[in-house]
């Protein structure tokens, strides 16, 4: 690890900013949060509790096929979601948009389950993100293009735990 990026208390002020979007958005509405494992189990528990609506929670794990540092857009479903999603008011809460490989192959999966609408939150977006159209309606943080870690986010399963978001020294994974 060498710095932190972006401390605990600018995660939480920027998640409290998040849910009084999403509550106003879905005023009218119940959203379902599609929390993607592993890496936003922290953004998704923080931010369910940050909404002062109710919403119900479903996970999802996948893989790309790649590094473990970069994303291919080739993807596996490892877990999928417990229940039909049809009509549904689908909230995706990522943790970190990098290619958007991954999204976009995850939106056009949940987008044929017929629901009535799926929408994206990410807690952080990096600069590549632009290359690939993906409609991110909620980001959290802008972020330069640097490998990070810490709430949720790990390298090699590690520093997931960690309160805050690090850079990590790229001599750790070059
Ligand atoms: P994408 O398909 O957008 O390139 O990448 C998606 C996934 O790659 C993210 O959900 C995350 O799991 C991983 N990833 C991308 N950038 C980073 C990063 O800086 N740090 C960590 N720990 N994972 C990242
Ligand atoms: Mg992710
Ligand atoms: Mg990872």
């Amino acid at each position: 690890m060498e710095a932190t990026l972006i401390s605990a208390d600018d995660i939480k002020t920027k998640i409290d900013e998040l849910a009084a979007r999403i509550d106003a958005d879905y005023a009218d509405r119940e959203p379902l949060l599609v929390g993607v494992l592993k890496g936003a189990v922290m953004f998704m528990s923080d931010l369910a509790r940050a909404l002062s609506r109710p919403s119900e929670m479903e996970f999802m794990a996948c893989s790309s096929y790649g590094s473990s540092t970069t994303s291919s857009g080739v993807v596996r479903i490892l877990k999928d979601l417990d229940r039909d999603v049809t009509g549904r008011d689908i909230l995706i809460v990522e943790d970190i948009i990098d290619s958007g490989l991954t999204l976009s192959w995850l939106l056009k999966n949940l987008q044929a389950r017929n629901p009535r609408s799926v929408e994206v939150v990410a807690l952080l977006r990096k600069p590549d993100a632009v290359k690939v159209q993906v409609p991110v309606k909620y980001v959290g943080f802008e972020i330069p293009n640097e490998f990070v870690v810490g709430y949720g986010l790990d390298y090699a399963e590690r520093y997931r735990d960690l309160p805050y978001i690090g850079r990590l020294k790229p001599s750790v994974y070059a």
